[in-house]
């Protein structure tokens, strides 16, 4: 396993390898805060706020549907790393970083403002370095995955993957557990994948990645994003128990969950060594909406 969820900053996740590229070039062009947009319980617009508490910048977040009665997980850290929350009710995709960047600038501020989930040419490129840190980590400990298997949303860390493998000359089968059903804007997530992973190679002048290799297990995302679901109950309370190790409910359990399915159905061979990169998501464990601890996992006696 992949530990992403322990990169530090604020609980962890997969956003601190894009935000620091992301953050590293805002401030060599001399920006001096920070603005995206997310979900309510967005783990990359908490890690964005911690990364903004490290540079002494203030942060403003987006974030669709309206304000809790009592903020829980990443919603209540967002509030603890001091972020300037705007609940934005239906307009939850990031409509209005524009606005607000201009109403910032008009106020002599030089705002970065992050794509949502962090994902553009120079987020992934994050998750290159990523891919070269697994080659090597691997080549040092003398073990060969046949396959990693990893969560894939916004499609930033699916895409550094594949360029950073096409950088390493290493080809592991990279095995993307799709997490939404929909995404915002236009094209399919495999699409989009294959953009950015074009875009990245193009940005670090690395060859081309091929793109007929983006693999993704669909299924999972049928029941919607951030329903949480038998499958995913059955991940983390496996994880949890076998080796002590918290998945989150929306991201890392559903790609454990699509993991299983492979294995069950034979798509995977038990044989081969697999790595599951862990991309963290945490504190959504204790938000109560996603996971009220339902009745198939709680331990009594
Ligand atoms: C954002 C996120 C992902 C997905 O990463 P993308 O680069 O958006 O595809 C996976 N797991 C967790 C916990 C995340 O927060």
């Amino acid at each position: 396993m992949k530990r992403d969820d322990q990169s530090g900053l604020a609980a962890g996740g997969n956003k601190v390898r894009k935000l620091e590229y992301l953050l590293g070039a805002a401030a060599a062009q001399g920006c001096d805060c920070v603005v995206t947009a997310g979900a309510a319980q967005s783990n990359h617009c908490r890690q964005t706020a911690a990364a903004a508490a490290r540079l002494g910048w203030p942060c403003h977040l987006l974030l669709g549907g309206e304000a809790p009665g009592r903020p829980e997980g990443n919603l209540l850290l967002d509030h603890l790393l001091g972020a300037k929350i705007h609940h934005m009710g239906p307009r939850r995709q990031g409509e209005d970083l524009p606005a607000l960047a201009d109403r910032l600038r008009a106020q002599g501020r030089r705002p970065a403002v992050l794509p949502y989930g962090g994902s553009n040419a120079l987020g992934a490129a994050g998750f290159v370095h990523a891919m070269l840190e697994l080659a090597g980590q691997c080549r040092t400990a003398g073990f060969a995955p046949g396959a990693v298997v990893f969560a894939s949303s916004s499609g930033g860390t699916h895409a550094g993957l594949i360029a950073g493998g096409a950088a390493a000359g290493w080809h592991p089968r990279l095995l993307g557990i799709a997490i939404d059903k929909d995404l915002a804007g236009e094209g399919s997530l495999a699409e989009r994948v294959i953009h950015l992973a074009e875009a990245t190679a193009s940005l670090l002048g690395l060859p081309g990645s091929r793109s007929a290799e983006v693999e993704l297990h669909t299924a999972r995302a049928a029941a919607g994003y951030g329903v949480v679901g038998a499958a995913e109950h059955e991940a983390m309370a496996l994880l949890a128990r076998t080796e002590g190790i918290l998945l989150d409910p929306v991201y890392t359990a559903r790609a454990f969950a699509g993991l299983l399915d492979l294995l069950r159905d034979g798509r995977l061979q038990r044989a081969r060594n697999v790595v599951f990169w862990h991309t963290g998501g945490l504190p959504a464990l204790f938000c109560q909406e996603l996971f009220p601890l339902p009745p198939e996992v709680r331990a009594e006696d």
